[in-house]
């Protein structure tokens, strides 16, 4: 029997086990890969450890949410298509793509018009199915794979998380006006992946903050106008020091407390504020603000594949600078997850098979 190896989840809160599995043969529409890159996101440490922080209203668990263990995570996933299911029509046999992973239950409104990132009963890749920490990956169907040719590798993977979930908080941001400013609160994966994107569809007043100076250094790079250290005890002063006290829009990759008070408190009249980070905890803030800044309060949740394909197109053209990535075998995935708990990596690791 042949069979594939696969990092698997086995106990919430334990490493991840290495194991030998039968190698799965595509059904129906399906198609396997044979994984090249995988990339390691900051959302798998919640995962694995099987529960969301909810502050006040305790935590949200993965179990209750309907994941079984074990399960291989890793939904950053690049690889070459081996073979298809019976339907799965011309699958693009023998080329290397890169997988969207957002996968919805395909029977409902919003997997109907494509935006499956809004389906309520998501089977994401990595999440709820085997995703890309192992040498296989089965997906849904040809439709869910993007055409990379020409592009890097190494650097292609973070795309369709950290890529495409700020690619979709800036659609929301929405359009500036002259001399306004964008504040990106993390300079981890996503927020470098914000600052690069933001760049390149023309925000031209980019404030970074962060609490990590080399971080700090890393967004400066990725063509942020100033950086903030967001644990200074004169942070908002400073962050509306820096911007002129014209700061419209706000996309946190962070998610805490600390970030949201600081956004809500900097942000004027008229502000939106994007929450994409999942680090939890309790929003806060006076209730009056709500209609006297006018302000817009919105989540937003990975992209549809349409926005990863948008995004891609964008990336082809060369405008966004790429984020740091450094590279791994995939056999020190356990490994990587522990270095991203302890915060030693900047940018991102992306684990390769080759
Ligand atoms: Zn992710
Ligand atoms: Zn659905």
């Amino acid at each position: 029997m042949t069979t594939y190896t696969s990092y698997d989840l086995v106990e919430f809160g334990k490493p991840l086990v290495a194991r030998q599995r039968p190698m799965p043969e595509p059904a129906g529409t399906q198609v396997l890969l044979r994984v090249r890159r995988s990339g390691v996101c900051h959302s798998d440490l919640h995962i694995a450890e099987g529960f969301f922080d909810l502050g006040e209203e305790g935590k949200l668990r993965m179990e209750d949410r309907g994941m079984v263990l074990p399960l291989a995570l890793g939904h950053e996933i690049l690889g070459e298509v081996i073979a298809a299911g019976p339907e799965a029509g011309d699958a693009p046999i023998g080329e290397t793509m890169l997988v969207h992973p957002w996968i919805g239950c395909g029977d409902c409104r919003a997997c109907n018009e494509g935006c499956e990132n809004e389906c309520t009963r998501m089977r994401a890749l990595g999440v709820f199915r085997d995703g890309g920490y192992a040498t296989h990956v089965l997906v849904d169907h040809p439709k869910f794979l993007i055409d990379v040719e020409g592009l890097d590798l190494d650097t292609v993977p973070p795309y369709s998380c950290s890529g495409v979930t700020v690619y979709n908080a800036l659609k929301k941001v929405g359009q500036l006006h002259e001399g306004e400013w964008l504040a990106v609160m993390g300079a981890g994966g996503l927020g470098l992946n914000a600052v690069g994107i933001a760049r390149a569809i023309g925000y031209e007043r980019i404030v970074s903050v962060d609490i990590d100076e080399r971080k700090l250094q890393a967004a400066a790079e990725m063509g942020a106008d100033a950086v903030l250290n967001g644990g200074r005890d004169d942070a908002l002063e400073e962050l509306r020091r820096i911007t002129g006290n014209q700061l419209l829009g706000v996309v946190d990759t962070v998610g805490a407390p600390s970030t949201s008070r600081l956004a809500i408190h900097a942000l004027i009249k008229m502000g939106r504020y994007i929450v994409v980070g999942l680090y939890g905890g309790d929003l806060k803030m006076p209730l009056p603000w709500l209609p006297q800044k006018y302000l817009t309060i919105r989540g937003s949740y990975v992209g549809s594949c349409r926005d990863l394909r948008e995004l891609i197109a964008l990336v082809k053209t060369g405008k966004v600078k790429e984020i740091p990535v450094s590279s791994r075998p995939l056999s020190e995935v356990s490994q990587t997850l522990d270095d991203l708990k302890a915060g030693k990596i900047t940018g991102r690791v992306v684990l390769t098979t080759e």
